[in-house]
């Protein structure tokens, strides 16, 4: 089974690489410092490397301090493991350090995931990578202790939304209640996700809701960050994080969307709030994602963008 092969590929390697996603998220993150701490209780030697900024809201977590960028590894891994990542052009630029290695392993929730590895264990029923995460440390009794958990924890309660979405299955609430179980701090955790705006990333939010802009009798919401204003604000690209759902938030609204500049190109994010395929629109700009949050990547100025993303909307909302 496939679990059996994860293990025994963990078993024989000597040397693994763990890598983020680009813009990281709390599931990214959470998920790959659970299964960093499991291979370190395991004593394997594992490298873990995040070329991305971590989001504030993530920086509490246990054992960040031995995040490591591409460019200082020069050893070729034996085993790497990709954790949260729908496609390889979401590895960044570690891409080619990924396939330069003997072994790869895809652990994924993405709809949408390309089963780009040699393993590939994707099931899109999974509320978080994490809940996949914990089927797989439990199975193979493998050591979770307190840090594990917190990681756990916070990769499962980021991707739900604190246990919100469509996605949340009675099960996901059975990993949650066994992670409770390692004593972990749930109110730290919580705080920090969820209750820990800083001072930039709330004015970001309001000049963003500034330039809110309704369709289709208020059911989309759009919403633009251009690169001057992220400028002006001194804002992180992490500071953006939140804002669409601000948006889907709004009564009655079904599509919330989000175009965020960023030099030559746009970062589309999109929420759906209770029938729309968010994926189907991402999709019509080679992206993906998950039915209710999806984004992608658009080569093109913010206006045309902007045009094509809402025309897209409204043939989906009206489908
Ligand atoms: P966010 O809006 O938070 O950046 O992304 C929402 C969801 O869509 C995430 O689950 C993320 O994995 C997925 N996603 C965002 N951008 C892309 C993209 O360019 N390609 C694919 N395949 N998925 C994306
Ligand atoms: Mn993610
Ligand atoms: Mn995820």
């Amino acid at each position: 089974m496939e679990i059996n092969r994860l293990n025994n590929l963990i078993n024989n390697a000597n040397n693994i690489y763990l890598a983020s996603h680009v813009n990281p998220d709390g599931d990214n993150i959470g998920s790959l410092l659970a299964m960093f701490k499991i291979l370190k209780n395991l004593n394997k030697e594992v490298h873990l490397i995040i070329n991305d900024e971590v989001p504030d809201s993530n920086k509490f977590l246990p054992n960040l301090e031995y995040a490591e960028k591409s460019e200082n590894l020069d050893l070729k891994s034996d085993l790497f493991i990709a954790l949260d990542c729908a496609d390889l052009d979401r590895l960044g630029r570690v891409k080619d350090l990924f396939l330069d290695s003997e072994t790869t392993i895809n652990i994924d929730h993405h709809f949408s995931n390309t089963n780009f590895a040699d393993l590939n264990i994707v099931n899109s029923k999974a509320s978080a990578t994490g809940e996949l995460l914990y089927t797989i440390f439990e199975n193979l009794k493998y050591p979770i202790d307190t840090e594990v958990a917190t990681c756990l924890y916070t990769a499962i309660a980021s991707d739900t939304g604190s246990f919100k979405y469509d996605s949340v299955t009675s099960y996901t609430f059975e990993v949650i209640a066994k992670l409770l179980t390692y004593g972990i701090n749930k109110s730290e955790i919580n705080i920090n996700l969820f209750q820990n705006r800083s001072l930039e990333k709330t004015k970001l939010l309001v000049k963003a809701l500034n330039t809110l802009e309704l369709f289709e009798e208020n059911k989309i919401g759009v919403v633009t960050i251009s690169d001057e204003i992220m400028l002006k604000l001194g804002a992180k690209i992490s500071d953006a994080d939140g804002i669409v759902e601000f948006i889907r938030d709004i009564s009655g609204i079904e599509i919330a969307i989000l175009l965020k500049e960023k030099k030559d190109n746009i970062r589309l994010s999109l929420r759906t709030k209770s029938f729309v395929n968010a994926i189907n629109i991402a999709s019509t700009f080679d992206g993906g994602g998950h039915i209710r949050a999806a984004g992608a990547t658009i080569y093109l100025p913010l206006e045309t963008a902007k045009e094509k993303v809402i025309k897209a909307a409204i043939g989906e909302l009206n489908k």
